[in-house]
């Protein structure tokens, strides 16, 4: 087990689980959507996101606190973390594609790192240049240790990927301060924003180092002991008002919960604690049958980029930040491999394809913090018009969408005692074990996927494929976590063919989330899909799909998306609302009847869906994923 641990080059190597991660090396994408985002990563997001990392601030202010250079600090006290994102994000594409302008950007920032880097460890630009007399005295949201998880994991990829020696003495250093500080010290400070919880692991699980995991646990069992002091936000917002292994629900600020989940299940498996395990999979379990969005997204409130009540899921003011989308496949991804369940590789890629795909424009320039399922003819979000932006004060999202993009090929495929087993269906070489396997598809677009086994060890071993549970049960029956299994002595030039059912569906809302009741949205395969004004003959906010449609796929190549599979349905055309008075009306008045008499007021029409992750990439036009029923 050690030797898988040391060769995994990717995010997660767990000394135990069901399923065994591979390295981001260990499987080529070649094609679809996940290459084609790979490629504009590496050929677009990334270099604009090294040009920020000196416009933003975020290395000047490293340079300031080395003692280099003139100004002052710039940006938000978290700064330092868009270039630990930044970081990892070209670590791992090195680890893909090695280069060596990857490697001496890692070179530079670990040696500027090292000579910013208090004696004692202590690395924060902010606090050593603005506030050197409050350094760890207002955790409740200083990001301190946020900042310090993100180093961690940057130095965690920069090792994995063979380099980043230097960058993982500095990560190091603070790691040692934290524990000798948290842990032997007793100081029982908790970050408000939860993080290093899973850095802290990762980087126990890359030195053997204990003490890292032990102050992990000791954070996460802390949490909701109200030693989090009141940021002004309440304990609910960094999910301090109950104890971890007492909370049943997401609640707060979404993307602190969803990291502090992997954190939890991080500890639970490295602990072998299997109460710990259980509370986030029960959470998970609410999470998702009442707090989800269709497209995977969290996050219901603008107000603390927060989780709602259960059932709160508005399609307009949908939170759903970018990084909730990554929060939730880094916890998921955890889960699966810690359990084998193929429901959270589905979650995976509906989150992938849906909330996380939708976050980037088509070109990689331009990024989104808030997706939402709706956008009005007036839609604004402070000064801007809801569209997607090259950067924000905040920058969150963007470096963290590039290292989610770069280190995609450690999310498609695992391994266990019997075999194979592929998550993702991507067109690639999978290479594990003395397993060779060549996959060649079309998928989202078409549901034929061909595996050819190229090498193998010899003897049986089993090929598991993950079953989408949106595909109608077809000759394969998936064991009860979701796979089909096949058990053969495969021999090179063995084939097999796994044909998933894309026929397009109409789904409806749980009939509890009042704000959508009454609607429908559509999906093919893993893809939910949207209808923008462009596409269609009508007004679209005066448009009603009619209910026994019939949904047509057709492909087609659209400016700027490329080949695309959009789909077409039978909708109805309203009469006008009345442009006057209140919005309200008896229930009597013509524009309220739908007996039949009176359908001739509505015009049949035919409405275009394009997949909701190519949403905003034509013009800024109205959007909805939700459209009503006539
Ligand atoms: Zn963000």
């Amino acid at each position: 087990m050690s030797d898988l641990r040391d060769r995994v080059r990717g995010p997660l190597a767990p000394s135990t689980g069901v399923q065994r991660p591979l390295g981001i090396d260990d499987v080529e994408i070649e094609g679809g959507p996940f290459g084609r985002w790979q490629a504009i990563n590496r050929e677009a997001s990334i270099p604009l996101g090294l040009e920020q990392m000196e416009k933003s601030g975020a290395v000047p202010n490293l340079r300031l606190a080395a003692g280099e250079g003139g100004g002052s600090f710039q940006g938000y006290r978290f700064q330092d973390s868009d270039l630990y994102k930044q970081l990892e994000a070209v670590a791992w594409e090195h680890s893909r594609l090695p280069d060596d302008a990857y490697r001496a950007f890692v070179a530079e920032s670990a040696a500027l790192l090292a000579r910013a880097q208090r004696p004692d460890g202590y690395l924060n630009s902010h606090y050593q240049m603005v506030k050197p007399d409050k350094v760890f005295a207002e955790l409740e949201y200083s990001h301190e240790m946020y900042c310090a998880g993100h180093l961690f994991q940057a130095a965690v990829a920069a090792a994995r990927a063979g380099c980043g020696e230097e960058l993982l003495a500095v990560a190091r250093r603070f790691a040692d301060l934290l524990v000798e500080r948290f842990l032997v010290g007793g100081d029982d400070g908790i970050d408000g924003h939860a993080e290093v919880e899973t850095a802290l692991v990762e980087l126990y699980r890359l030195t053997g180092e204990r003490p890292y995991l032990e102050l992990a646990s000791k954070l996460i069992d802390n949490r909701g002991k109200g030693l989090i002091a009141d940021s002004g936000m309440g304990p609910l917002y960094a999910q301090d008002h109950l104890p971890v292994r007492a909370a049943d629900t997401a609640v707060g600020h979404a993307v602190r919960q969803l990291y502090l989940e992997a954190g939890v299940v991080d500890v639970a498996v490295e602990t072998g604690d299997e109460e710990l395990l259980a509370c986030s999979i029960r959470r998970w379990e609410d999470l998702v049958a009442t707090k989800t969005s269709i497209t995977g997204g969290h996050g219901s409130r603008h107000d603390g980029e927060a989780f709602g009540e259960r059932y709160e899921l508005p399609p307009d003011r949908a939170y759903n930040e970018s990084c909730a989308a990554i929060a939730a496949v880094h916890w998921n991804w955890r889960l699966l491999l810690a359990t084998g369940h193929g429901r959270y590789a589905d979650l995976i890629e509906r989150t992938l394809y849906n909330a996380f795909a939708a976050s980037t424009s088509a070109g990689g320039t331009r990024f989104f913090y808030v997706n939402p399922l709706q956008r009005r003819a007036d839609l604004f979000e402070d000064a801007y018009l809801g569209r997607r932006r090259e950067w924000f004060a905040c920058a969150c999202c963007p470096p963290n969408i590039m290292r989610l993009v770069s280190s995609l090929g450690h999310y498609v495929a695992t391994t266990d005692d019997e075999g194979l087993s592929v998550h993702q269906y991507v067109p690639g070489t999978i290479r594990a074990g003395g397993i060779t396997l060549a996959v060649e598809t079309d998928y989202p677009w078409d549901g034929r996927v061909r595996f050819t086994v190229r090498a193998t060890p010899g003897g049986e071993w089993t090929l598991k494929l993950r079953v989408p549970a949106w595909s109608a049960p077809g000759e394969l029956t998936p064991n009860a976590d979701g796979y089909a299994e096949l058990r053969r002595a495969w021999k090179p030039g063995d084939t097999f063919t796994l044909d998933l059912d894309l026929t397009p569906r109409l789904v409806l809302p749980h009939r509890r989330i009042d704000a959508l009741r009454g609607c429908a949205a559509i999906e093919r395969g893993p893809l939910v899909y949207c209808f923008e004004q462009i596409d269609q003959t009508a007004d679209l906010e005066d448009l009603a799909l009619v209910p026994d449609t019939r949904l047509r796929a057709v492909r087609r190549d659209l400016p700027g998306l490329g080949s695309t599979v959009l789909i077409e349905a039978d909708a109805v055309r309203l009469p006008p609302a009345p442009p006057e008075g209140l919005p309200y009306t008896p229930q009597n008045t013509p524009q309220n009847t739908t007996a039949p008499t009176d359908l001739p007021a509505r015009t049949p029409v035919t409405v275009t869906a394009v997949p909701y992750y190519q949403w905003d990439n034509r013009d800024g036009g109205v959007m909805r994923v939700w459209t009503p029923l006539a």
